[in-house]
């Protein structure tokens, strides 16, 4: 019965100062979000006591008659939202959606066909010490040297060459669209399955606002802490003849007993994301990724050689290029994390310096749309960005950009109810 702060106070002490962190910075990192405050009491309840082996209805342990309900509401809700078949709530994370997906598709040797993690794949489409990797036999397709765009043409060529088992398509670091029907066609011209991993733009489909894979793929997955805006977790989406595999492939192929606090947590984020606010919330993501994207094309920090790939966006994030400027991608995170904004940095394709330093930025829109911004705050987060990407930058100069953060962050305050 004793609360956080009198059994741990140094766990107690760490939460407090990273729910300060959240609030007193701007948080661009374009794989987080903030999980409103009914995803966090549900996977803080004690749900998580429970062990419930198998699937609603059909479980291992007693005293399921709760998280059955639970569950199923994730697993209608997650079908209603995406228009799915089948759903499978249980994957602990994406990468074990993505891990769960294959085993049920693939056999140890097959081929798979995915994005060269270089060129903004996952570790999990192939990458060579992750278990996709060491599993399976891994081609990897590119995006084109002049446009940034993936190569579909090379996606074909490999197709034919490989006939991979199955074709992969999704990203983490990628500022566009992917076509879908295309890697439909190609596949089906192999006999290959076809995944896709919509976890960065999960968000964007529920709203709308991103063509859907789900009509086209044999498999989607995805996190669901990402656009999506819920817990840390994954989630399967198929067609209904592969639900047997799939499932058993999760449980108990991959996973023991599912996380049923986090389960309850993906059906609050599901109800939510069904939502005409989730969609209007979508709709400033895109908007601030457009802004941000052409302001930092616009301003003198582009005469420094700041690049935004591909021109442009499509998407919740926007890549940007240090190839040609004298920052390098850390030089660049740690100037940002100096005025107050969070990203990652992030290996450009063709990229000349090491993985651990990089020639890029990744910077998301997700999480500070949820704490409200709209246009005229990004244009402002933008304008400040642009600023601390110059070669040079004085400490006065960063002091008035820790400040104008500082007005942002105040200007949309979150997480008040805690
Ligand atoms: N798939 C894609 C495309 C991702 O970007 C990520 C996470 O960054 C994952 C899967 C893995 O998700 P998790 O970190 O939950 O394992």
């Amino acid at each position: 019965t004793q609360n956080l702060s009198t059994v741990d106070p140094e766990v107690a002490a760490a939460v407090d100062a990273e729910l300060d962190r959240q609030q007193s910075t701007l948080e661009m990192i374009a794989s987080e979000n903030f999980a409103p405050l009914g995803v966090l009491q549900a996977q803080g309840s004690v749900l998580t006591n429970k062990y419930a082996e198998g699937y609603p209805g059909r479980r291992y342990y007693g005293g399921c008659e709760h998280v059955d309900v639970v569950e199923q509401l994730a697993i209608d809700r997650a079908k209603a939202l995406f228009g799915a078949e089948y759903a499978n709530v249980q994957p602990h994370s994406g990468a074990q959606a993505n891990a769960a997906a294959m085993v049920a598709v693939l056999n140890p040797g097959d081929t798979i066909l995915g994005l060269d993690l270089a060129h903004g794949g996952h570790l999990t489409h192939g990458m060579r010490i992750n278990f996709s990797g060491k599993l399976y036999n891994v081609v990897a397709y590119h995006v084109d040297p002049e446009t940034g765009h993936v190569d579909m043409a090379e996606v074909e060529r490999l197709a034919a060459e490989h006939k991979p088992k199955l074709i992969i398509g999704g990203w983490s670091a990628y500022p566009r669209q992917l076509d879908f029907a295309e890697f439909r066609r190609i596949a089906d011209t192999v006999d290959a399955k076809l995944m896709v991993d919509m976890a960065h733009f999960a968000g964007l489909v529920a709203a709308g606002l991103h063509p859907s894979p789900v009509p086209y793929a044999d498999i989607v997955t995805t996190t669901t802490h990402k656009t999506l805006g819920g817990p840390r977790g994954g989630l399967i989406l198929a067609r209904q003849e592969l639900a047997k595999k799939l499932n058993s492939a999760v449980f108990p192929g991959q996973q023991g007993g599912p996380l049923q606090h986090v389960i309850a947590a993906k059906a609050v984020a599901l109800k939510i994301a069904a939502s005409e606010e989730f969609a209007q919330r979508q709709r400033r993501v895109l908007d601030g990724a457009k802004i941000l994207a052409e302001r930092l094309s616009q301003s003198d920090c582009a005469d420094a050689g700041v690049r935004v790939l591909t021109g442009g966006t499509d998407v919740h994030l926007v890549l940007v290029d240090l190839v040609k400027s004298t920052l390098d991608g850390q030089q660049a995170e740690d100037r940002l994390h100096s005025v107050g904004i969070t990203v990652n940095r992030n290996a450009v394709p063709f990229d000349p310096r090491p993985p651990m330093v990089t020639s890029g930025l990744r910077i998301g829109t997700p999480a500070l749309a949820t704490r409200g911004f709209e246009a005229d705050d990004f244009a402002e987060v933008a304008d400040i960005i642009a600023v601390a990407l110059r070669p040079e930058l004085d400490s006065a100069t960063e002091q008035s950009l820790r400040d104008r953060v500082g007005l942002l962050a105040k200007k949309h305050p979150l997480y008040t109810e805690l």
